[in-house]
């Protein structure tokens, strides 16, 4: 059965959920207070509601801080519900049947900076969740020579700027339409945009002087009663449906559930169902607790408890056994239906979060479903493959499973914004495990990309340490030092690399012979490892005698062991320089004259 199976008609309009998510520093938190400082500005403060989570503007409010642009009469939507936690990191945990929880969003982005790796993440998460967007162009009051008055609307502020500091302006916002069109959006102003479903609006403000923020709320209301009326029709009776944001203790309640409700009420004493592993959890509501008015709270009573709760709002939900319960999974009132019923459809949306795991690959750890399932599809389109994922702290447990990979690189942990406990560290370190943790999703695959890197590479050195260089060399006329053990000769090197400790044969008609060890090799009367192509230096060769097995003016090659030959040619021929890799395709030569499928 589905949820809307029910037959209840829609008898209300909820406020949309609205999300603000950018790069670090471009003013997302900011912006929020500034929403709910102006509020307080317009003498209104009382009709803004601090909820869990969440801060409720209802559309009177909205209407004052927006003046003429907004008309109340044209609107019946009754405001809007910020969440409090900006970034993508909170937008990406807030989800609702599969799909984003919050309705709209707005991409903040300083107008100084453009666009930074987290707007490039925080959009690419919007594009696949779907969610209309608008973009916040941040902090036009630091644009040099602005004149600032507080909290009007953009198009009347920009205006009475200079002509200098429009066109300054100017061309840093068409430096992020440009970026947004790069990414095939088609962005504008937002007042010379028509139709917002086609075209992403851009909003000139600052979070500082609140100018544009008018526009904003303007634009964003106007968005949500045109194209989203229809989804805002719920039926605020039905059971309740929410997600939860956060798992927290709260003194007296033991482990509590911060929810944002998004369809129908939640009561006391209501049966929930709580998306959990291995099971989802069935518990009765013992509190829903509100934030107690600033004024109102005393030492050890920060929260009120209210009887209900009307989607949408967020609120925190006290509640037995919710020690297991998920940051990002779905909440449910059971309300009239079948517990077997609801305890479908939240395993159902639990299983669409879930992440789809391989046989071999790197172990992820992230603090919510919807993080992580953020995380592995970037894994996934880096063609970094998964073997183990999980919400969490990074536990010895995922030490275990990340040591259970086959190569050295992928026995790693990649944590999202989440903590190591001290035994997973120690243990990570003993095992020789990577542990990699940060939270930008981005720049955690990037650090890992770079270990991966390093390692390949260390390997191939490790390689080519271990295997025999081509080399080929002639022993200079006048340059015996002495005949015999061992023989000491001048030799040039003709090409190639001539290592210490080389067996060195000559090739004769059609056979090779042996004809002793490469024992030590000086420059000018030092000992050196190594010698290369061009170079002309004094060699001890154990085995010869000059005159009999060598004679001056003879070619002389390493002997290369077949099997090394094979992995030159094969595997490492990019890794060796050209005159090596000619003296090695000489080399073959001589041997496949005799046979053909010599280091084959
Ligand atoms: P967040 O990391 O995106 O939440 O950014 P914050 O809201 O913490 O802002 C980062 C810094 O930029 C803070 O020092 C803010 O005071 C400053 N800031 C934010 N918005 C504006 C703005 O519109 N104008 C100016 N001048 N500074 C701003």
């Amino acid at each position: 059965m589905s949820e809307h199976d029910h037959q209840a008609e829609p008898d209300s309009l909820r406020t949309p959920i609205v999300a603000v998510l950018g790069h670090v520093d471009h003013g997302k938190t900011s912006l929020l207070d500034k929403i709910r400082g102006s509020a307080v500005h317009e003498g209104e403060a009382g009709a803004i509601t601090q909820h869990i989570g969440s801060t409720a503007v209802p559309l009177e409010v909205i209407s004052d801080i927006a003046g003429e642009l907004v008309n109340p009469d044209d609107f019946d939507l009754p405001g809007l519900l910020f969440i409090d936690t900006p970034g993508h990191h909170s937008f990406s945990t807030l989800r609702s049947r599969g799909g984003a929880l919050a309705d709209i969003a707005i991409l903040v982005v300083d107008v100084n900076d453009g666009f930074q790796p987290q707007t490039h993440e925080a959009m690419d998460i919007l594009a696949r969740t779907s969610t209309p967007f608008i973009v916040a162009a941040n902090k036009i009051d630091t644009v040099p020579g602005w004149n600032p008055e507080q909290n009007r609307p953009s198009k009347v502020a920009i205006e009475s700027q200079s002509e200098r500091v429009q066109s300054d302006l100017n061309d840093s916002l068409y430096e992020i339409i440009g970026q947004l069109s790069s990414k095939d959006i088609s962005a504008d102003m937002y007042w010379r945009v028509q139709d917002f479903q086609k075209n992403v609006g851009v909003v000139p403000l600052s979070a500082e002087t609140g100018e544009g923020v008018p526009d904003l709320l303007t634009v964003l209301m106007g968005l949500s009663q045109r194209y989203m009326k229809d989804e805002m029709e719920i039926d605020t009776a039905g059971p309740a449906a929410g997600t939860v944001l956060e798992v927290k203790d709260t003194q007296g309640f033991g482990t509590t559930i911060d929810t944002v409700i998004y369809d129908g009420t939640i009561r006391e004493d209501d049966t929930i169902v709580v998306g959990s592993k291995p099971e989802p959890i069935v518990t009765d509501v013992r509190a829903l607790l509100q934030p107690k008015p600033l004024a109102e709270i005393r030492a050890d009573e920060e929260f009120e408890q209210v009887p209900e709760v009307v989607a949408a709002e967020g609120v925190k939900v006290a509640a037995p056994d919710l020690d297991d319960a998920m940051a990002g999974a779905p909440v449910r009132v059971v309300g009239d239906r079948e517990l077997d019923d609801v305890l479908d459809i939240v395993r159902k949306e639990l299983a669409d979060i879930e992440v789809s795991t391989e046989e071999e690959g790197v172990t992820v750890k992230a603090d919510t479903l919807g993080s992580l399932e953020a995380l592995v599809s970037t894994l996934e389109e880096d063609e970094i493959p998964v073997m183990d994922a999980g919400v969490g702290d990074v536990a010895p447990r995922d030490v275990r499973m990340a040591e259970t990979a086959e190569t050295a690189h992928e026995q790693s942990i990649l944590a999202f914004n989440v903590d190591v406990l001290d035994d997973a560290r120690q243990l990570a370190e003993q095992e020789d495990v990577g542990l990699f943790e940060h939270d930008v999703i981005y720049r955690l695959i990037e650090s890992y990309q770079e270990y991966v890197e390093e390692i390949q590479e260390a390997q191939q050195e490790q390689i080519l340490e271990n295997i025999t260089r081509p080399a080929r060399f002639e022993i200079l006329p006048d340059h015996t030092f002495r005949q015999s053990d061992p023989a000491v000769v001048g030799v040039e090197i003709r090409g190639g690399l001539l290592r210490r400790n080389s067996n060195v044969v000559a090739f004769e008609g059609s056979d090779t012979d042996r004809v002793g060890t490469l024992k030590t090799i000086q420059d000018e009367g030092e000992d050196v490892d190594e010698a290369r192509t061009g170079e002309r230096v004094a060699v001890s060769i154990d085995g010869p005698t000059v005159g009999r097995q060598i004679k001056e003016g003879d070619q002389l090659w390493v002997e290369i062991p077949e099997k090394h030959a094979k992995i030159l040619e094969q595997e490492l021929t990019d890794d060796i320089s050209a005159d090596e890799r000619e003296v090695l395709s000489m080399y073959l030569e001589r041997h496949r004259n005799r046979d053909p499928f010599w280091g084959k």
